[in-house]
């Protein structure tokens, strides 16, 4: 049995719908702050808080659980600025008693939702494991400090892990039925993809300015059911390897922003209004990651490495959802 956490989230539903097609039986926990109910079509669910440690406890108690796959976080960069003890509570405080309940019921294998923002402004593209971890905002930060627990846990409690550093996700389930769907949306794709259908009469370009060929930032989408392979792949490797590692879940491909607008023109078939304004406050002008290690030692390569494929997958959902 696999817990998952954020099930009713964006990637962690993916995982979920996925895990239960290959056969896993799930449980999954959400508190639906921001999970969609419709969302949670696989698995058992109960709507837990990970603050609650007794109704964590009662989970555990109920279920035989060999893994726990973490998907639960708050997600929004710009907010955790302006707000970091939400960050700090919900994404590291819960975490740790994720962590806690586990260790006292002797689940040892843990699979950790981490990210590109615990690099922080990179030196060198692309981005490999060993790039210097700085984080530059406190959703960046309360990630790598778990990354930083995972190793101390791991070392004196023997819990195994992988931590995957995801870039930027997107995409949809091809069958429709879940998809990327954040209130409010801060997403460029979604946003991109709102203007092209007439939710919003513009899509706002940060920057213009940026040491880049067209001057927009430059971002590595990866598609989220590429995402999910991965966390199949990562639990085969805890149970195959029962070693601790560190992965880079990337396309291997930048794109700009205004790459993104042109495709997903192409895609919808659609003009898209944009206004130029000023950066965003503490965004890298280019991230892209380097995916090889996962390539060699979790034979992990994704599907989706054009552009036009991520974005026709989210158009299709996002006609579903707004038509
Ligand atoms: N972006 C933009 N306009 C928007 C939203 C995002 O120009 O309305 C840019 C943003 O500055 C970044 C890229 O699009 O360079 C991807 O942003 P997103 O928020 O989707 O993901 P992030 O890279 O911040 O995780």
């Amino acid at each position: 049995m696999i817990l998952i956490t954020g099930g009713a989230g964006y990637i962690g539903s993916h995982l979920n719908k996925k895990a239960s097609a290959e056969g896993y039986e799930t449980v999954v926990l959400d508190n639906l702050i921001y999970g969609h109910k419709d969302f949670l079509k696989w698995g058992n669910f109960h709507k837990v808080d990970l603050a609650d440690v007794d109704a964590l406890r009662s989970i555990f108690q109920k279920y035989e659980i060999d893994a726990v796959m973490h998907f639960a976080a708050f997600t929004n960069v710009g907010e955790s600025v302006s707000d970091p003890q939400k960050y700090y509570q919900n994404n590291l405080k819960n975490t740790i008693n994720l962590l806690q309940v586990m260790l006292e019921n002797h689940v040892k294998k843990f699979i950790f939702s981490s990210t590109c923002a615990t690099y922080g402004l990179p030196n060198k593209i692309p981005i490999t494991e060993d790039h210097p971890q700085n984080p530059i905002n406190p959703y960046g930060k309360a990630k790598l400090m778990v990354e930083k627990i995972l190793e101390d846990y791991s070392n004196a409690y023997n819990l195994k892990y992988v931590s995957l550093r995801y870039f930027n996700a997107a995409g949809a389930d091809p069958d429709v039925e879940i998809g990327e769907w954040h209130l409010p949306e801060t997403h460029l794709i979604p946003l991109v993809l709102d203007a092209a259908m007439g939710r919003r009469d513009h899509v706002k370009i940060f920057g213009t300015d940026y040491d880049t060929p067209d001057g927009t930032c430059i971002r590595d989408y990866i598609h989220v059911m590429d995402l999910a392979d991965a966390h199949l792949k990562a639990l085969q490797y805890l149970e195959d390897e029962k070693r601790s590692e560190v992965f880079n879940l990337g396309n291997g491909n930048g794109f700009s922003v205004r790459e993104v607008i042109k495709k997903s023109e192409k895609v919808t078939g659609k003009p898209i209004s944009i206004i130029e304004t000023d950066r965003r406050p503490s965004d890298p002008p280019v991230l892209i990651g380097s995916s090889i290690k996962a390539g060699k030692i979790l034979n992990w390569h994704p599907k989706y490495k054009n552009l036009e494929k991520i974005i026709e997958s989210a158009w299709k959902w996002h006609q579903k959802i707004y038509l």
